[in-house]
């Protein structure tokens, strides 16, 4: 446990490597969104239009290291934004909600996140499996 944070605290990054998305949820920008303990901003190279990151204001590594009011407004940012996606678009007609857990499970950005993506119809030919598509062969059963 102690290990855990430590390692955590040290991804803040530094004064030459600031952590993206801490440095985000620091720029007070408009279009960051307030959720209390969370806050939920646009992806910068979304998978499909609308595609939203539900962030913690503290540096965490990763969804686990999320405590009871952050799992909490972590669900109440996704259930908001899904129904402020829908009212814009009649076209959005499902979403993914998925995180990426350690390296090995894909995450890139060292800063719990949770991915929300809006899906239409005939976004991908066959989208059967949905995220089972982690592990490409996988994803069809
Ligand atoms: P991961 O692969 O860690 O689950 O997801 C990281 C996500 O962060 C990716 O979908 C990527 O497009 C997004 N991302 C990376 N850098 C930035 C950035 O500077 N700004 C925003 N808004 N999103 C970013
Ligand atoms: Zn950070």
């Amino acid at each position: 446990m102690t290990t855990s944070v430590a390692m955590s605290s040290q991804r803040t990054g530094t004064a030459d490597t600031p952590c993206t998305f801490c440095r985000i949820v620091r720029s007070g920008a408009r279009d960051v969104r307030d959720f209390g303990t969370m806050v939920a901003f646009l992806d910068a190279y979304p998978v499909s239009e609308g595609h939203f990151l539900v962030v913690p204001k503290r540096h965490l590594a990763d969804y686990f290291e999320l405590n009871d009011a952050e799992q909490s407004d972590s669900v109440r940012a996704l259930r908001d934004l899904r129904v402020t996606l829908l009212e814009a678009d009649s076209n959005i007609t499902g979403f993914n909600v998925g995180v990426n857990c350690g390296v090995t499970a894909g995450q890139t950005v060292e800063h719990a996140h949770i991915h929300l993506i809006p899906r239409r119809r005939g976004d991908t030919p066959d989208p059967r499996g949905g995220v089972r598509g982690v592990i490409p062969a996988k994803m069809s059963y």
